[in-house]
């Protein structure tokens, strides 16, 4: 892209309905915020617990500011590897039941991690057709044979590992895929990784929090084995930032010494890792936090099955409206904008073409009344 073409290229964006841009939050993440100056219920930021300005958490990342500073400083194989940090990561795989844990300032980060350090030209990684795009990035960036299967087709992906030559195989899933809600496999997964002799790379970055009294999706359904890497992110439901990769104490220490995207990056402030520490304990701890989030989640499938809509297969907070054309799907995002709901409309190419949806995201602080309402805007829209 020349400079000189930027301009008709973001005309042609608008004239597709394509055109992104940011709004600006004046309020704290929660479910009451105020955007562009008008107040609205969201219903569209992944902290799925209420937990981004929960008083624990920020109190926490609050005295360890004044006890710790500010900035990481440097990278953590320099001088930037914090107590704070490590007491994180050991509870962190003590939550997730792995034997080590691995914190990174992203998600996008970590998945580059874990993918280019293990595998690479002459090699192969079998991927979701629906997995995120920090997933798809690291397996390109990887050089390896990048084998995209048919969304949660099991058999297309045992006919790729059963006529694979390469030595390396990696099958990488989002455990809770992002735009859908529905999941991944993952005990068959396992079992295919386990025949093939394969790494299996699980992306919890909505389940984790959630699913598996919190403790997420892995745990839920009683995964475990060497060759099982769980991932998930810090950012969503619980709260904070960041992401850490759970795995063997030996892929952690193969990770800190070639993953690219930890060594040479700046370690995350020491503060936020005592963020981490407070979010797990609140998991732990308010288990209503769930229940609520429960709750919400069937009076959506219940209000959403009285209109034309058809319901994705989805128990978690991801409850996609799937309108289809990106056009329509943004004027019923308008419309609902006007009475005060704000629900992001999801097109192309974040999601396949004609799949343009709303992404109704539910959040354990949301009230039923709150819902109830936004069901009936989008019930009569
Ligand atoms: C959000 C997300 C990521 C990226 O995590 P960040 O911490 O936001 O960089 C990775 N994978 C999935 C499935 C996600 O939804």
């Amino acid at each position: 892209m020349r400079h000189q073409d930027i301009a008709a290229a973001l005309q042609d964006l608008r004239d597709r309905h394509r055109y992104r841009q940011r709004h600006l939050l004046e309020t704290p993440q929660g479910v009451d915020i105020v955007v562009d100056g008008k107040p609205y219920v969201g219903f569209a930021s992944n902290d799925y617990l209420g937990l981004a300005n929960h008083p624990r958490l920020v109190g926490a990342v609050r005295d360890a500011l004044e006890k710790w500073g500010l900035g990481g400083g440097a990278s953590h194989l320099v001088a930037g590897h914090f107590a704070l940090h490590e007491e994180a990561e050991a509870a962190l795989a003590d939550f997730v039941g792995m034997p080590a844990a691995l914190m990174f300032g992203s998600g996008y980060a970590a998945n580059q991690a874990v993918i280019t350090s293990l595998v690479g030209r002459g090699d192969a990684v079998f991927a979701d057709r629906l997995n995120h795009a920090s997933l798809n990035d690291a397996c390109l960036l990887s050089r390896a044979e990048f084998r995209r299967f048919r969304h949660n087709d099991l058999e297309q992906l045992e006919h790729l590992l059963a006529t694979t030559p390469a030595r390396t195989r990696l099958i990488a899933v989002d455990a809770v895929y992002s735009m859908d809600g529905d999941e991944a496999p993952l005990k068959k997964l396992q079992e295919l990784a386990d025949k093939y002799d394969s790494w299996l790379y699980i992306d919890d970055a909505h389940g984790f929090g959630v699913l598996g009294e919190g403790r997420g999706s892995a745990t839920e359904q009683g995964l475990h084995g060497e060759r099982l890497i769980y991932m998930a992110t810090l950012g969503k439901a619980a709260g904070v930032a960041g992401a850490f990769v759970a795995g063997s104490a030996a892929l952690v220490a193969w990770l800190v010494n070639v993953a690219r995207s930890y060594i040479f990056t700046t370690a995350q402030p020491p503060a936020l890792a005592a963020g981490v520490l407070a979010s797990l304990q609140v998991m732990r701890e308010e288990t209503w936090r769930r229940q609520a989030l429960a709750d919400r989640i069937a009076q959506a499938r219940r209000g959403l099955a009285e209109g034309r809509f058809r319901l994705a297969p989805s128990r978690t907070p991801i409850q996609p409206i799937i309108i289809g054309c990106d056009e329509q799907a943004m004027s019923l995002a308008a419309r609902l904008k006007e009475q005060g709901f704000w629900v992001p409309a999801i097109r192309p190419p974040t999601v396949p073409e004609g799949t343009a949806r709303l992404r109704l995201a539910l959040s354990a602080a949301h009230g039923e009344e709150q819902l109830e309402r936004v069901l009936s805007a989008v019930l009569a829209a």
